[in-house]
């Protein structure tokens, strides 16, 4: 009686340890496939350091916080090909991010803001020359200026006329971007800026139009359109993100300082795209060591 006992408590005793034996074992199958799918997951990320480059105005014998000289956009294109940077324009980042298509590897982008004549006159032929390309971002009333008053050629203070925005465009090494028609002032508001008292439907209707008269002249007069919006004095708010977002722009492009990661199939970056301001007062090695673009 005893002895069977034994046996029968011996019989329980191997079940209970099959079964911990089976339950141990289902456990780690599950464990090392959720972390082989998590692996899976992290090799299927594709992401890329995007640093964009701010310049304004190319000017010979002449250095600022927004001046460059033409020798050093061109040193500053010979490092960054010695580095392995290739151009991008942001249409390029845009169909990255919505999963459409590739980047190089070490991609960068030069970007110009407010359309100076002097782009065209001293930083286009070295892009030309070097296969090297940039976005462009004008501002309408300045170039409707020039335009009609014949104010074309000062490198100073000219800005670009319609049909030459039209030539750069048409060369394929500029991408243009919006900058505002009429926006682009410290008063009655700071760039884009939403005024005190304006109710979000009145703010809609003055951003949307000002930017979609610059829209209109780009594609009358230059038969272009754009899908990149940068913000005057980079002054932006959630309000306009969603308005501007509603008249069809991808990328918009900030002045906070840094680099953008951006992620295949991940737009988020496009929001508030990041950029550095090549200011004229370091030379280039001092401006990328400073930046960490190497
Ligand atoms: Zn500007």
């Amino acid at each position: 009686m005893h002895k069977a006992k034994n046996k029968a408590d011996t019989i329980c005793m191997k079940k209970l340890m099959v079964k911990m034996l089976c339950f141990f074992v289902i456990a780690c199958a599950i464990f090392c496939g959720f972390s082989f799918q998590t692996q899976q997951t992290q090799a299927q990320e594709v992401v890329r350091n995007v640093p964009i480059l701010m310049y304004h105005h190319v000017r010979e014998n002449k250095k600022g916080n927004y001046v460059v000289t033409p020798q050093m956009f061109q040193q500053d294109i010979d490092y960054l090909k010695k580095h392995g940077f290739q151009p991008i324009f942001i249409s390029q980042l845009i169909d990255f991010c919505e999963g459409k298509g590739d980047l190089p590897d070490k991609p960068v982008v030069l970007s110009f803001d407010d359309g100076h004549y002097n782009n065209m006159k001293y930083a286009f032929p070295i892009l030309k020359k070097e296969k090297f390309k940039a976005n462009l971002n004008v501002i309408g009333c300045f170039c409707e200026h020039s335009t009609s008053s014949g104010d074309i050629d000062n490198p100073a203070n000219s800005y670009l006329t319609w049909s030459e925005i039209k030539s750069l465009h048409d060369s394929g090494i500029f991408e243009i971007g919006n900058h505002t028609y009429k926006m682009h002032t410290f008063s009655p508001r700071f760039g884009i800026a939403k005024l005190k008292n304006e109710s979000v439907a009145e703010y809609k209707k003055a951003l949307s139009a000002d930017v979609m008269k610059l829209e209109k002249v780009l594609k009358e007069k230059c038969g272009l359109s754009t899908q990149v919006f940068a913000y005057p004095f980079g002054e932006y708010n959630a309000d306009a993100e969603k308005i501007l977002k509603q008249l069809g722009f991808k990328a918009f492009l900030t002045c906070n300082e840094g680099c953008n990661k951006a992620i295949k199939g991940d737009c988020k970056v496009l929001s508030t795209l990041k950029r550095i301001n090549r200011t004229g007062l370091l030379n280039t090695r001092e401006f990328f060591e400073k930046h960490n673009i190497s």
